[in-house]
């Protein structure tokens, strides 16, 4: 029997009563690591309580204070920084270096929440009339849900959690039930550092209690980051109960490719996005597109480049790209690959049903790359979420534009060139919430908003930053009059 990961409801760690369990998997080793309750809504509901009754007096707690914890929660997670990486690479596959860099995101944005005393900051007018004041103060939403996919289980957390937390709210989180360790640990330091009970709330489990937290009345605002199907479904059903929702879906992200790129950087760039975390990033390159004879120069550079990607164990030294995430997911994978295939598909590097040495039963792909992909195609329009890069040739930067902005998501597009003119007028016209220029993975900083557009992003306002501070908090204007002697001539 595999280690039944816990609950964390009202400071306490709690075992679930959950009679379904998913097996949490080592993908490339395949060894079951630990089993995922899937926990029943009356856990969601318990949670629900525990932060309610803990809001009042965490609200009346100075913001000074509150960042306090945050404070410690940055020593802590500094000084259990490797352990924490390790159980990304463990339970999500992606290399040890890839794993450290996403824990260095999630450490970011709890240092930028530490500002929330400023960022928090009320607006004052004064004499709006004669005598008469106006001011707009931020208080808290109350209770706040944060769920969370697979890919990210150590960042994606973090986008959220510090700063509903500094602005006043109290939590509940809900991992993936596919990579929760991560966050189990994280929330053993949480524990450690002494929020008062009820304050940070762990609850684990899948779809069932993902709906358990979108139907409670007492859960004011839901976060949630995953495919665009889900994301589709929490803000509709979260928005019916009355919640704010922010809900950050799928991609589908190009890559333009001008002739006058630098050939070198941009081709490491480009690999480096396809094919990192397996292709397996909300930001990851799917597609690039060739402009005005760019492909002549750079398919031969990519494959060569992919080609020499060592792929692996992710704990292992030298390894460059792990496995994805699930033999579903791999399966799916090779199947959209064939059928990229049959639609005209020409085949410059085939990652398909390679062996590892070592680990012949991890879920593992090689670097994938498809030519002359047809722009109406499997390649060119599905999330592959895999190490896949399709290619296409286009004539003008004009014809790229349109192409990016005829998609149907808008996470990311990004532009390599060596023109000012052309790179302005793509960050100009691209309908894509997060531009790179000559930049393959555009994540903002934990100070700017992590931007989706169209199917990307359900809501208004993104994860991180100033629009974290503004969705965690609600606006409460107050007109002002105090009658004095001396103001009484209206
Ligand atoms: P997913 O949609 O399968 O799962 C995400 C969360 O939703 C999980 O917590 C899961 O338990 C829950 N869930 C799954 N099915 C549900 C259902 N039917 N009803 C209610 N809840 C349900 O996503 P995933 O596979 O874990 O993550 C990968 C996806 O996330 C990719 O599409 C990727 O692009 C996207 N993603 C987007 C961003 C972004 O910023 N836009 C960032 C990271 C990942």
């Amino acid at each position: 029997m595999h280690e039944r990961l816990l609950n964390y409801i009202n400071g306490q760690w709690r075992e679930s009563a959950a009679t379904a369990f998913q097996a949490v998997v080592n993908p490339a080793t395949t060894e079951t690591l630990a089993q995922t309750p899937l926990s029943p809504p009356g856990e969601v509901d318990e949670a629900a309580q525990a932060a309610l009754a803990a809001f009042p007096d965490w609200r009346r707690t100075p913001a000074t204070a509150r960042i306090q914890y945050l404070f410690k929660l940055k020593a802590r997670m500094e000084e259990n920084f490797e352990e924490l990486a390790r159980a990304i690479t463990l339970e999500n596959g992606k290399t040890l270096d890839d794993a450290r860099g996403e824990m260095r995101r999630a450490i970011e944005n709890v240092e930028v929440a530490c500002g929330i005393p400023s960022m928090m900051l009320g607006d004052f007018s004064e004499d709006v009339a004669r005598g008469v004041d106006e001011y707009m103060i931020r208080q808290p939403v109350g209770v706040a849900a944060i769920i969370c996919p697979f890919n990210f289980p150590g960042m994606i957390p973090f986008w959220y959690l510090p700063y509903a937390l500094a602005c006043g709210n109290t939590v509940i989180v809900k991992p993936s039930e596919r990579c929760p360790i991560t966050l189990q640990k994280a929330f053993r330091l949480l524990d450690e550092i002494g929020f008062p009970p009820g304050v940070v709330n762990l609850v684990n489990g899948g779809a069932e209690t993902v709906n358990a937290v979108l139907d409670h009345p007492i859960i004011s605002a839901v976060t949630f980051v995953g495919s665009t199907p889900v994301a589709r479904h929490v803000y509709a059903r979260a928005a019916a109960s009355g919640k704010r929702v922010q809900a950050q879906g799928g991609a589908k992200n190009p890559l333009i490719l001008l002739p006058d790129a630098d050939v070198e950087l941009t081709t490491q760039i480009v690999i480096d996005s396809a094919f990192g975390n397996a292709g397996q990033r909300c930001l990851a390159a799917s597609l690039a597109v060739a402009v005005g004879g760019a492909e002549e120069i750079f398919v031969p550079a990519l494959a060569e480049g992919a080609a020499s990607r060592v792929v692996g164990n992710g704990l292992e030294t030298g390894v460059h790209m792990g496995p994805v995430i699930s033999p579903q997911s791999k399966t799916r994978i090779q199947g959209l690959i064939d059928q990229g295939m049959q639609e005209g598909g020409e085949m410059v590097l085939d990652g398909r049903n390679p062996t590892i040495q070592g680990y012949e039963e991890g879920y593992f792909l090689r670097p994938t790359i498809i030519s002359d992909i047809p722009p109406g195609g499997t390649i060119a329009r599905t999330e592959i979420f895999g190490p896949v890069l399709g290619v296409m040739r286009v004539a003008t930067v004009e014809d790229a534009i349109a192409l990016v902005n005829g998609g149907e998501y808008g996470n990311m597009a990004c532009v390599f060139t060596g023109s000012g003119a052309a790179a302005r007028k793509f960050r100009y016209e691209a309908n894509a919430g997060n531009i790179g220029i000559n930049i393959g993975v555009a994540a903002p900083m934990a100070f700017f908003p992590f931007s989706g557009w169209k199917n990307s992003f359900f809501g208004t306002l993104h994860a991180q930053g100033a629009h974290a501070v503004e969705f965690f908090t609600q606006t409460k204007v107050v007109v002002e009059r105090w009658l004095q002697s001396w103001e009484r001539k209206f």
